[in-house]
């Protein structure tokens, strides 16, 4: 029998097992396919036989849990940092806000001064917003659960452009929803902890390898550590005795364990919970409340570069961020476009997406005029993540059982889980750090980036 059978090989599923392995547990990983990494991977083109990322996955510098999951797998150098980040704003240089030598949370007063994307009153109305964001602190924010982050800014004055150009474009894409959408607490943290914090919280990171490299790396540590791996093998049901789970049923047979960590999605987890399991753990009574938001990827390349800059925010239009992907032997570029909260993108055929993310290349890329991409491939995730609405941090279970109600040996994890940030690796990794915890007793979520002393003087504790 095994110590603890986790289902799903994501960047939960790999962050639970290696922790539980690294203090001499035995855990089997159950993933149905025949690679690690969720979500957060790579696939076969079955037109053109390449590979290619599901989508960019982008990370921060305030991703501290991510970060030490990748220093455990010998991956921390295979990521790129950039302090910059690029606005568009043709036909002009792109504006770049980065951090000057003004100390947190003041660090991008100049360069934001110098953007000219947004006009002066904008910026003032941005300033006052972000004033009001740190003063009310990390535990001010929670008085604003449960309304949309658009509330907050129509309080603090932003005018239209400045909504339009600065506060959808990050809100988006960091919350997967837009602020009209999004409970408001969500969008808050990405700017507290992600930009007033800490001078190194807003780097963005970006894998330099395809995402199956990052995590690849987990199976023969995995196995070194006492782990055990089976891909392909698909979970059908958790096991319960009507009082502990007792192991998975899978395609493959049974698998035994003294304790069972779910690290899939939450309407596969309601999938695998029989009607009996669902009534004795509370954790598991409200997955069907829980609703889904969509992203759509989309791969493109050029005859010759086109973005000249690493990656690229496009301000006030529907693709929201391009990211370069390199140039190939011939010299064409590969530029990877990403459209988040991309309900109205989901009917449209694939003509017609590529239609209409030229369209914002060619705006945002002088050097896009006159070419059109030889290759367009789009990627359509429907059920992309959670929705992060007003409600949804209610919804979220934690890692352990419910007191009030649950099996004490079922262990959830996954970014749906109540990690208190949206759906992202990060929340991802804190999942499974925190459910390893709730097994073995020890470890736990690594601490976040710490809050610079004006920061905290002016307000962020
Ligand atoms: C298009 C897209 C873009 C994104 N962009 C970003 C980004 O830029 N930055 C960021 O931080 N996050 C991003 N995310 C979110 C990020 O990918 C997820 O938050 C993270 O990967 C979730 O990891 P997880 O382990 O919780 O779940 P998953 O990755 O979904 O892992 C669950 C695993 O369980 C397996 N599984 C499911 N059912 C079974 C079963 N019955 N038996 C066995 N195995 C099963 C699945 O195959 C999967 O491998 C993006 C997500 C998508 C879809």
């Amino acid at each position: 029998m095994s110590d603890v059978v986790v289902i799903g090989g994501g960047i939960a599923g790999i962050a639970t097992a290696l922790r539980l392995a690294e203090v001499g547990r035995r855990p089997v990983v159950i993933e149905t396919r025949r690679k690690l990494g969720g979500r957060a991977t790579s696939f076969v083109d079955p037109r053109t036989g390449e590979m290619l990322d599901n989508c960019q996955h982008v990370a921060m510098g305030c991703c501290t849990n991510l970060m030490d999951l990748y220093r455990r797998l010998g991956v921390l150098e295979r990521m790129q940092w950039h302090p910059t980040t690029y606005w568009a704003n043709p036909p002009h240089e792109p504006d770049r806000m980065e951090p000057g030598w003004l100390p947190v949370p003041g660090q991008f007063t100049g360069s934001f001064l110098r953007m000219r994307f947004i006009g002066l009153a904008d910026k003032i109305g941005i300033a006052r917003a972000m004033w009001r964001l740190l003063r009310m602190g990390i535990a001010g924010r929670e008085h604003w659960r449960g309304r949309v982050f658009v509330d907050f800014l129509r309080e603090t004055g932003q005018t239209d452009v400045a909504l339009e150009r600065f506060w959808e474009p990050v809100v988006v894409s960091a919350c997967n929803l837009p602020s009209d959408r999004v409970d408001a607490p969500f969008a808050m943290q990405v700017f507290q902890e992600g930009f007033l914090g800490h001078r190194w919280a807003s780097a963005m990171g970006l894998s330099a390898v395809p995402l199956l490299e990052l995590y690849d790396p987990a199976e023969a540590l995995l196995a070194k550590v006492g782990g055990q791996l089976r891909l392909g093998v698909s979970a059908q049901s958790i096991a319960f005795d009507g009082r502990r789970v007792t192991g998975v049923v899978t395609d493959e047979g049974f698998v035994e364990g003294a304790a069972v960590v779910s690290a899939v999605p939450f309407d596969r987890l309601a999938k695998l919970c029989s009607d009996t399991l669902k009534t004795a753990d509370r954790r598991l009574q409200r997955l069907d409340q829980i609703a889904v938001s969509p992203i759509v990827g989309v791969h493109l390349r050029y005859p010759a570069r086109v973005l000249e800059t690493p990656h690229l925010v496009l301000p006030g239009r529907a693709t929201q961020w391009l990211f370069d992907k390199g140039l190939d032997a011939g010299g064409r570029q590969h530029v990877h476009a990403v459209i988040s909260g991309a309900e109205a993108w989901m009917d449209l055929p694939e003509a017609e997406i590529a239609r209409r993310v030229h369209a914002d290349v060619q705006w945002a890329c002088p050097r896009a005029a006159g070419i059109s991409p030889e290759e367009v491939r789009s990627v359509k995730e429907r059920r992309a993540t959670f929705a992060a609405v007003p409600g949804f941090a209610e919804l979220r279970p934690g890692p352990r059982p419910d007191p009030r109600g649950g099996v004490d040996n079922l262990f959830l994890a996954g970014d749906w889980c109540d990690t208190g940030w949206p759906a992202t690796m990060e929340g991802a990794v804190r999942s499974g750090y925190a459910a390893a915890a709730a097994i073995v007793g020890s470890g736990g979520v690594e601490p976040d980036l710490p809050i610079e002393p004006l920061a905290r003087l002016v307000g962020l504790r």
